[in-house]
């Protein structure tokens, strides 16, 4: 096995610049999600790039998914490349899209420059990088070890930053991966490349809106204000969930050290009068609101269940009902996540914890994510367990002005890649 990982090594060090170009060409496909733009673009770039290198592939669009229009389809590529004789399939799945650029840029977010051994670009390191490292390692590998068995796949799918429904749920419900289909994947999300992540918290996600009566601003007490009801619904979460929650710790190990407990953020609130146009120039009318509304996010720990966060929440609201004069409320659940953990001793985990130490010299450092992500899918539909999350690119530039990816993690973490289809996929 020596001979092969040094020839699998030594070539990704070789092909640095093609990784490097690859890399700048799909950070100037501008995928912004939202809307999700120009994903049949960069499908067919993956496509017709990896079909040269004797892959299958199928572009698949996820009619009818949450997003999907004509305007905007939701199109996902599935690059398939069989082996010369029977085994398992090891499958990288990157999401394609990117979030919007935001303020506060020095380089074009679309331009790909190259500085000082980093590439920029909006989606640098979330996770076009990641992407990029996947099909070099994939291709070095297919080169050097055509006789390999079972299958290698690749996927480039849309929407992870808004959930995946128009991505790797929509073809997880297509059975692509089935167990019996797909046997090992890692998806090259930027956890750091000597990192091997296992999962992350589930995640709930709720609206609850307080409900008044409209009145005369100057007579309030003919009416009944829904903000002031929903100031003593945020007055419970201060005085009893938070403290509640923070008590609550995980065995999971969720970076950063913070999210290791429940956490809940409030989104939003809207109360009242809707917020006028900008070039409204008069006064706002007097009136008593007769609804306010917020939208809250509840992380949650693999210790704990959906039915007892979304209880907790409903606990504190029926104890106001009972004990504040005129209170009601609507609670409504938007979305729900499970929490997520691959077994640490995971076929896909051993072998890519060997490949980090054959690279690196060290032992990986294993890790949670506070997020969720596309495994979510894979786990809940495909009912797939031999799932991680492994990629170049620091966690802490996703999504900020001037994201960038390191060259040298990138080649790195493909050779990681590599020896972990050797290992996987040769036989002795
Ligand atoms: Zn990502």
């Amino acid at each position: 096995m020596t001979a092969i990982t040094n020839r699998l090594k030594d070539e990704l060090t070789a092909r640095r610049d093609d990784l490097i170009a690859l890399t700048q060409a799909l950070i100037r496909i501008p995928t912004l999600n939202p809307p999700g733009a120009n994903y049949r673009e960069i499908c067919e770039f993956l496509g017709q790039r990896l079909e040269k290198r004797g892959f299958d592939i199928q572009m698949i669009r996820a009619t009818g998914a949450p997003g999907d229009s004509d305007r905007y389809p939701r199109w996902n590529v599935m690059a398939r490349r069989e082996g010369r004789h029977t085994g398992p399939c090891v499958h990288f799945n990157s999401h394609t899209d990117v979030v919007e650029v935001g303020q506060g840029w020095t380089v074009d977010p679309f331009g790909g420059e190259v500085k000082e051994g980093r590439i920029y670009g909006r989606g640098a390191c979330d996770m076009k990088g990641g992407l990029a490292a996947a099909i070099l390692a994939a291709e070095v590998f297919v080169d050097l070890c055509p006789d390999f068995h079972g299958a290698v796949e690749i996927s480039g799918t849309a929407d992870e930053e808004s959930g995946g429904y128009g991505g790797v749920a929509y073809l997880a419900e297509q059975g692509f991966f089935a167990p019996d289909r797909v046997q090992h994947v890692i998806i090259p999300e930027p956890l750091n490349k000597d990192r091997i992540c296992l999962g992350h918290r589930g995640a709930w996600w709720a609206e609850i809106e307080t409900r008044g009566e409209i009145a005369h601003g100057a007579m309030p007490f003919l009416g009944d204000c829904a903000v002031r009801h929903m100031g003593a619904v945020i007055d419970a979460f201060e005085s009893r969930l938070y403290p509640a929650m923070a008590q609550r710790r995980t065995d999971m190990p969720v970076v950063p050290e913070g999210a290791r407990q429940s956490t809940m953020n409030i989104n939003s609130i809207h109360g009242g009068e809707p917020e006028p146009p900008d070039d409204y120039t008069g006064l706002p009318a007097y009136c008593v609101p007769d609804s306010c509304r917020v939208v809250i996010d509840r992380r949650y720990l693999a210790e704990e269940t959906h039915a007892g966060v979304a209880g907790e929440v409903r606990a504190l609201l029926d104890d106001l009902k009972a004990t504040r004069a005129r209170f009601d409320y609507r609670l409504q659940e938007i979305n729900h996540v499970a929490p997520s953990m691959t077994d640490r001793e995971a076929p896909v985990v051993t072998t890519v914890a060997q490949a980090i130490r054959e690279v690196m010299g060290k032992a990986p450092e294993y890790v949670a994510s506070p997020g969720t992500y596309d495994q979510k899918h894979i786990d809940r539909i495909g009912r797939l367990k031999n799932c991680i999350a492994y990629g170049p690119g620091v966690l802490e530039l996703a999504h900020k002005p001037d994201e960038w990816v390191g060259i040298d993690d990138m080649v790195q973490s493909a050779q990681v890649m590599a020896l972990s289809l050797a290992t996987l996929l040769l036989t002795d």
